[in-house]
């Protein structure tokens, strides 16, 4: 199977390519030029509902497949996508930006999902409970149905492959909505799975912006819905699932505390915070927004960062610089006016805040001491390469400032003190946090927000609990019938 670039993508409905309903091509453009890559399909409400229809269609038969067969199939696609990683990963790299080496641990992740949840297919068990004798009491775990999944354009095919690994293994079939601005990724991975011997009509996917999105959290033949983007968005879908009382998975946005105790291994934390912050040019849902330093180390930990933020090279992704550009031209103004916004805050630019010129939407590392908790650039998400330093006196403070956002998604604490980075870690609002370094979960691990970053865990054994409901069977054993 070789991959490449097509000019022209379909939409992918009941295992072929097909049409949308309207001439109206969309298209995707090199963020690094701004230069068109490809057209693709522009999903209308009619087509959503084809493809939710051939999903319906699929259910029974992927259902009565055995739990080996689906978990064979999954490891088959984890197979694939190591043997496509290269055109996979370039294909990833020109549509989102990201650097190739990034790019290429994307595809790798992707594999293990499949991976991961093809050993876990055959092991959905349920329980039994004890009533006594004269009842036999069991719960078996069976799948929803059909899955509809609403994908960012931060990681495509990851996060495309985070949410239809453990709902295929499950025994769901699945509609997946792709950003309108990275729609290129999930349309290989389906054409992948049609090719692998998924059953046609199993993987369908839908491109296009809101009206597909809409139509399909609001579709009634959509059994449950997962979601991964921003607050306002994930808002919106929840109320469009209330109409059918769908259960939802939101997998939203973060402003990230890394607090920086002043027993730290100072170079470790700025390497980690850096890492945390830049990667994928800032656009991760989990980056580390705010490093939360102590006083008596502030201006000696300020120089390490920046340190770090000039030693990165930009460039296009594909050409596997340190970071490559934001992902689309509206996101780029936004990142701009969040710096501009910082400036007339009174925080005052270590380093960067200037977007180089040309066409591509280049963002270097940027980094804002003096910032005040209070100030925009401190509450809300950037997602981008934009990292608030913040002063703190001492823990209680930390802590304060660390959980005084409306977010909850991930957290970190930096100290050689195994107790106090232990209790620190204990009292951050997060779903996650880590000790001595940054993105530290896998594939293995659950990942979600608490507050409003979220609702429900992706990532790990937990993840399947979003694809999965529980039936209970009480049986009755006595021989009089009553
Ligand atoms: P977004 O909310 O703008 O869009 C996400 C998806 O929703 C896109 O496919 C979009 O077309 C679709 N959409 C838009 N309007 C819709 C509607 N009314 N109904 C249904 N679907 C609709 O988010 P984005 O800008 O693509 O992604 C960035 C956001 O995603 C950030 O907030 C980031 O933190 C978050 N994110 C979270 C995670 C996580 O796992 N927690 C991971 C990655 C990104």
């Amino acid at each position: 199977m070789i991959m490449n670039l097509n000019d022209h993508y379909q939409l992918h409905i009941d295992g072929e390519s097909v049409p949308a309903s309207t001439d109206n091509a969309l298209v995707t453009n090199d963020p690094a030029t701004g230069e068109p890559i490809a057209k693709f399909a522009q999903a209308t409400t009619a087509d959503v509902d084809r493809a939710v229809g051939a999903a319906r269609e699929a259910v029974s038969a992927w259902r009565s497949k055995t739990p080996v067969e689906r978990g064979q199939i999954l490891q088959d696609i984890a197979t694939q996508i190591r043997a496509n990683a290269d055109d996979l990963a370039q294909i990833e790299s020109r549509d989102q930006g990201k650097p190739l080496t990034q790019a290429q641990s994307d595809v790798e992740d992707a594999a293990r999902y499949f991976e991961y949840y093809a050993g876990a297919a055959d092991k959905l068990e349920g329980k039994s409970i004890p009533r006594g004798d004269e009842t036999l009491d069991m719960t078996v775990r069976e799948p929803y149905g059909v899955s509809g999944q609403i994908i960012p354009w931060n990681f495509p095919l990851s996060i495309t492959a985070r949410g239809v690994a453990p709902a295929l293994a499950a025994g769901n079939t699945v509609v997946v909505k792709p950003a309108p601005t990275t729609p290129l990724s999930a349309l290989h991975l389906a054409a992948l799975c049609r090719d692998t011997g998924v059953p046609d009509g199993v993987v369908n996917v839908v491109t296009g912006g809101t009206e597909p999105g809409v139509a399909l959290t609001s579709h009634d033949g959509v059994d449950q819905l997962t979601f991964t983007g921003s607050v306002p968005t994930g808002q919106a879908v929840m109320k469009a699932a209330a109409e059918t009382i769908t259960p939802v998975t939101l997998e939203l946005g973060g402003k990230n505390p890394a607090i920086v105790m002043p027993d730290a291994d100072l170079d470790e934390a700025a390497f980690w915070i850096a890492t945390g912050i830049f990667t994928n040019a800032g656009q991760i849902c989990s980056a580390a927004d705010r490093a939360l330093v102590h006083e008596s180390i502030y201006d000696e930990f300020i120089e390490l960062l920046v340190d770090h933020a000039v030693s990165y090279d930009l460039g296009p992704g594909t050409d596997d610089p340190d970071m490559g550009p934001l992902n689309h031209a509206e996101h780029f103004e936004t990142v701009v006016d969040y710096i501009e916004t910082g400036l007339e805050e009174g925080a005052t630019l270590e380093t960067g805040g200037e977007p180089l010129d040309g066409d591509g939407h280049f963002v270097p590392p940027t980094v804002f001491s003096d910032v005040e908790p209070e100030m925009r650039i401190a509450q809300e998400e950037i997602f981008g390469p934009v990292l608030a330093v913040i002063p703190f006196a001492d823990r209680t403070e930390a802590l304060e400032i660390a959980n005084g956002v409306e977010f909850g998604l991930t957290g970190g604490v930096f100290s050689r003190d195994i107790t106090q980075a232990l209790g620190v870690a204990r009292e951050i609002d997060a779903g996650g946090v880590y000790v001595n370094e940054w993105f530290g979960g896998s594939v293995e691990t659950p990942f979600g927000g608490m507050k409003q970053s979220g609702i429900g865990r992706e990532k790990g054994l937990e993840a399947l609990d979003s694809y999965l409901q529980t039936k209970n069977i009480a049986i009755n054993l006595d021989e009089d019938g009553h």
